[in-house]
């Protein structure tokens, strides 16, 4: 969840909090289990010693939860959650805004932190380490220093790229923790919370399949269910069930194994352009049009975890499951078969 504003107190609600109540204890959060229980040995250890959580990163594909724990931690410590994102703070001003305002004890979230911008980071490093906060005001000969004593805060840092972290900020977390796809029972798990947060009412079997179809990423997982309930709706239905969540998934495009319009679109540009590659990434999003980044965050872990894609060193590479998902015939397959009727005169 990018903020647009520098930050916001979230206890105020986004469209997505409102519709899903995001899980507020760390028990009430389903699946990454032995994150969970990581998580939940430093919580209680710092709450034993009175002192601020240290501060924690969390990195993995978009709508795994990683906003969602920094909210568990605030309420878990008993702070306030601020939250911000790399690309809204432009100026220095803005993180001195906010670093000013913390309380002991409070989480400052830190969402797409890979974009922060160098003169932010300089501001950031001291205020993580030694709790202070030093800034220039004015300029030229009249420039002066100010130095501020900080209360002890934890920042919670969310990235989609642990790679395009800077090493000083990288290395001033003392807890990284990455976050993975879920397993569709998990998903299902999430599911049927969701259904329970909006009152609609589903079967275990209809669950299942929305937790089989979303990704292993509860952000779709609930976004289908949205979409199946206003199926149900209009159809007068009040009890969602198998039946009708087939259809309604598969109205929307998602199939079976959980791949939709964008999905096919690329195994088939991989296929049908690239020979089933290996392919560069950039040359691969040249003709998609679509970015890099889109690529590589929300399209590829998905198709990576169901065998349909290879990341190798010289590029993007089909597998075999590519070619039966889409029913093309490998050339070298076909080649092969060209050869035998060859060599058997035909
Ligand atoms: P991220 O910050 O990684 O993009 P979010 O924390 O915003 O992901 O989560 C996306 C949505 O999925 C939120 O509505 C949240 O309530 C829900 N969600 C994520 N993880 C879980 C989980 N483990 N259990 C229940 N709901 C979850």
């Amino acid at each position: 969840m990018a903020a647009d504003k520098p930050f916001e107190n979230l206890r105020g609600q986004t469209e997505e909090d409102a519709l899903s109540i995001r899980p507020q204890a760390l028990d009430e959060f389903i699946g990454q289990d032995a994150l969970k229980n990581k998580l939940s040995i430093f919580i209680r250890a710092s709450q034993s010693r009175e002192e601020s959580l240290d501060h924690t990163l969390f990195y993995g594909p978009p709508g795994l939860g990683k906003t969602t724990l920094a909210g568990i931690i605030a309420h878990e410590m008993k702070g306030t959650l601020k939250t911000t994102s790399g690309p809204a703070l432009e100026r220095a001003g803005d993180l001195a805004a906010i670093l000013s305002n913390i309380q002991a004890g409070d989480v400052l979230f830190i969402d797409e932190i890979h974009r922060l911008s160098a003169n932010i980071e300089e501001i950031l490093y001291p205020a993580m380490e030694d709790f202070c906060l030093s800034i220039v005001i004015g300029k030229g000969p009249l420039a002066r220093s100010i130095r501020l004593q900080l209360p002890r805060f934890t920042l919670v840092g969310a990235t989609t790229r642990l790679g395009l972290l800077t090493s000083p900020l990288r290395a001033r977390f003392g807890i990284l923790e990455q976050l993975d796809l879920y397993a569709p029972h998990e998903i299902t798990k999430i599911v049927r919370r969701g259904a329970a947060v909006h009152e609609a009412d589903i079967t275990d079997e209809a669950a299942a399949e929305i937790g089989k179809r979303a990704r292993g990423t509860p952000r779709v997982a609930l976004r289908l269910l949205r979409r199946v309930r206003d199926v149900a709706t209009v159809r007068g239905e009040s009890i969602i069930k198998l039946v009708l969540a087939k259809a309604a998934l598969d109205m929307m495009g998602v199939d079976e194994l959980g791949f939709d319009d964008h999905d096919r679109k690329f195994l088939r540009a991989l296929l049908e352009l690239f020979d089933g590659g290996p392919v560069g990434l950039s040359t691969l999003a040249a003709a998609l049009n679509e970015d890099t980044g889109t690529i590589e965050d929300i399209y590829e872990p998905y198709l990576i975890q169901k065998g349909m894609l290879e990341r190798t060193p010289r590029g993007r590479k089909a597998t075999r499951n590519t070619y039966e998902y889409l029913g093309i015939k490998p050339r070298d397959f076909m080649f092969r078969q060209m050869s035998i009727l060859d060599d058997e005169g035909v």
